[in-house]
């Protein structure tokens, strides 16, 4: 049975997006060559990137992208402050320990948005920091940071800000030329509803000209990945020729969507819908909705003596939806995605599925915080 993959991804993709993976493609052929490049340049124009930044694509799952670019864009002398509020930041400082680079952070909670002022405070007080990193949209909460005023602080400190847009990219405008942004790394299974298996980063090319011999990793280095791209349009090592195929489909669809504008409306009124729907049968959410990205939701495991969760995911996936695992640090709680090729009314579906599952569990709709 196919169900509806209601998670951070890999999401729902549409039939149009998997029938584009029936053909085998040759990777030094002209034909691959040429979906590369368009690639390349459909992603830089989603980033609102001119001809001073590049798209250099790489194999692998998000991380892999997030690896290759702070090996390579985050000089071996400096010194990387990583903006922490869940999982993803405190990964990137992992990265960096890994690689033997300096690294610092601050941390606030998975709940709290990054406070731009702290960020001034810190760059002002220690001129050994060269680079920040920030992850846009949180998916460990699902909260969304205040990208543009971090950008601001980061740009008067005159250091360079390196951003993780995996699940916001293509559903969230990112202006990363206007921002001054020194490089942006999104992933093919998130927003942009392709399936798994690129990362790629959208980055200031006289910046990534500048790091040759800069990583230390083979496969990891986008420098020399992306004079592969310019020398020959290759890719360096095999690349997955169907997953790239299935890209630029999902990427003819996110334009004739009406791109990240549309995109965005879409996934508002999912999220709308799933946390109007939620509460009403009794849920609650973890953040406020002023700081609440339209990707993922986090709700508070309810204190109902009958809620399990692992029941509760079995129940629901019987039903065809799956939906995700909690993933804070300091409450439980579990997570429904509101993104890939879904319209609310399947989310709406789903909301019927949880109130079914709910009554079979023994939990009375609206009534799980006075049991
Ligand atoms: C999905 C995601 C990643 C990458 O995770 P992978 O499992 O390696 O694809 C990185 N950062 C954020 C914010 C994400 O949502």
């Amino acid at each position: 049975m196919t169900s509806y993959l209601l998670t951070p991804g890999p999401l729902t993709t549409s039939d149009a997006t998997r029938r584009a993976m029936n053909r085998d493609w040759g990777s030094r052929d002209k034909d691959f060559i040429g979906l590369t490049r368009r690639l390349r340049e459909r992603l830089c124009r989603i980033a609102e990137a001119g001809p001073a930044y590049t798209c250099v694509p790489l194999q692998g799952s998000g991380t892999f992208i997030i690896e290759a670019a702070l090996q390579t864009l985050v000089p071996a002398d400096g010194k990387l402050l990583v903006l922490i509020n869940g999982a993803y930041g405190r990964r990137m400082v992992e990265i960096m320990r890994r690689a033997g680079r300096e690294v610092d952070a601050i941390e606030v909670g998975e709940d709290e948005t990054i406070p731009a002022a702290r960020v001034a405070e810190r760059l002002a007080a220690d001129p050994a920091v060269t680079d920040v990193a920030l992850v846009h949209c949180e998916t460990t909460a699902g909260i969304l940071n205040p990208l543009e005023s971090v950008a601001e602080a980061v740009r008067r400190a005159g250091r360079r800000l390196l951003v993780d847009a995996m699940s916001s990219f293509g559903a969230l405008p990112i202006a990363t030329e206007a921002l001054g942004l020194a490089a942006i790394v999104a992933s093919s299974n998130k927003c942009l509803e392709g399936v798994p298996g690129i990362g790629f980063a959208v980055v200031d090319t006289s910046l990534l000209a500048a790091r040759k011999g800069n990583a230390a990793s083979l496969t990891l280095d986008l420098h020399a990945q992306w004079r592969g791209f310019e020398e020959n349009g290759q890719w360096r090592f095999t690349p997955p020729t169907q997953v790239l195929a299935a890209l630029g489909a999902a990427l003819d669809q996110h334009e004739a969507e009406g791109g990240v504008a549309a995109r965005a409306a879409r996934y508002a009124a999912n999220c709308r819908a799933l946390v109007d729907g939620m509460r009403r049968l009794g849920f609650r959410t973890l953040l406020s909705d002023a700081v609440q990205a339209p990707i993922i939701v986090t709700f508070l495991v309810p204190p109902h003596p009958a809620f399990r969760f692992a029941e509760f995911y079995d129940r629901l996936h019987a039903r065809g939806f799956v939906i995700y695992p909690g993933k804070l640090t300091k409450v439980d709680s579990f997570r429904i995605g509101c993104i890939g090729a879904i319209d609310d009314a399947v989310i709406t579906r789903a909301l019927d599925a949880v109130e079914t599952v709910m009554r079979e569990m023994g939990m009375t709709p609206g009534g799980l915080y006075n049991a």
